[in-house]
C-alpha cells in the first residue's frame, strides 16, 4: 500500500468538507488548516471553491496569505479549485483586493453567468487515463490566459481553459469534489506523496 500523504484543506469558507472526503478516498489523509501552524507538516494543500471575495478577506485576516504563498514558493503542491483557482491566480483583474497570487494565468470570474447559469460538460483531462471527467462549473471562473511554463490540462468543447498545471499548481475552474470521481484527487496526491517539507 503506498503511503498515505497529509494533505490539507483551507477550511475558511466553501466546501473544504468535500474536498477532505474525496482525499481521503483517493488514499491522503487529511487536516484543515485554519491557522499557519497546520501548514508545517502537510505535504499538499487545497484551496477549495466559495467565494473567492470572502476566502480572500478571511486569508488576510487569519495571516494566511503571506504563509500559503511561501509554503508554495517552496515547493508545497496546492490545488485550487474555481474559487481556489482565483486564489492562486497573478492576474485576478475583477478581485478588488489582495490573493496569494502566484500562478501565472489571468481569471476572469463568473465568466458563465450567474449561479442559475451553472452546467456540465464532460471533459478529457490530461493525465487522466479512462472516461472522461464530469466537469461541474457553478459560477466558474473561466482560465482566459496562461503564461509560457503553464500547460493547459483541459478545455471545454468551446474552447474554453478549465484545468491547467504550473510546476508544484494546479487550477481547475470545475469542482471534482462533487463527484464521485476521485481520479483528479487522486492526481494531486500522487504530487503530494512525492513531496516532503
Ligand atoms: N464565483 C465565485 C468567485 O468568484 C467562485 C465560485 C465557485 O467557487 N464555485 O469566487
Amino acid at each position: 500500500m503506498p503511503k498515505r500523504p497529509l494533505v490539507g484543506v483551507l477550511a475558511l469558507q466553501g466546501d473544504f468538507h468535500e474536498h477532505g472526503a474525496s482525499l481521503h478516498k483517493a488514499g491522503a489523509e487529511v487536516t484543515e488548516v485554519r491557522h499557519a501552524e497546520s501548514l508545517k507538516n502537510i505535504q499538499g494543500l487545497i484551496i477549495p471553491g466559495g467565494e473567492s471575495t470572502a476566502i480572500a478577506r478571511l486569508l488576510i485576516a487569519y495571516n494566511l496569505t503571506d504563509p500559503i504563498r511561501g509554503y508554495i514558493k517552496q515547493g508545497l503542491p496546492t490545488w485550487g479549485t474555481c474559487a481556489g483557482a482565483i486564489l492562486l491566480a497573478k492576474n485576478a483583474p475583477d478581485l478588488d483586493r489582495p490573493t496569494i497570487s502566484v500562478m501565472d494565468i489571468t481569471v476572469q470570474r463568473n465568466a458563465f453567468g450567474p449561479q442559475i447559469n451553472s452546467f456540465e460538460e464532460d471533459v478529457y483531462v490530461d493525465g487522466i487515463s479512462g472516461l472522461p471527467m464530469k466537469a461541474i462549473l457553478i459560477r466558474a471562473p473561466i482560465i482566459s490566459d496562461a503564461g509560457p511554463k503553464v500547460s493547459v490540462l483541459a478545455k471545454l468543447s468551446d474552447g474554453s481553459i478549465v484545468a491547467v498545471k504550473e510546476n508544484n499548481l494546479l487550477a481547475t475552474s470545475f469542482h471534482p469534489e462533487l463527484t464521485n470521481d476521485h481520479r483528479m484527487h487522486g492526481l494531486f496526491v500522487k504530487m503530494a506523496r512525492k513531496y516532503n517539507q
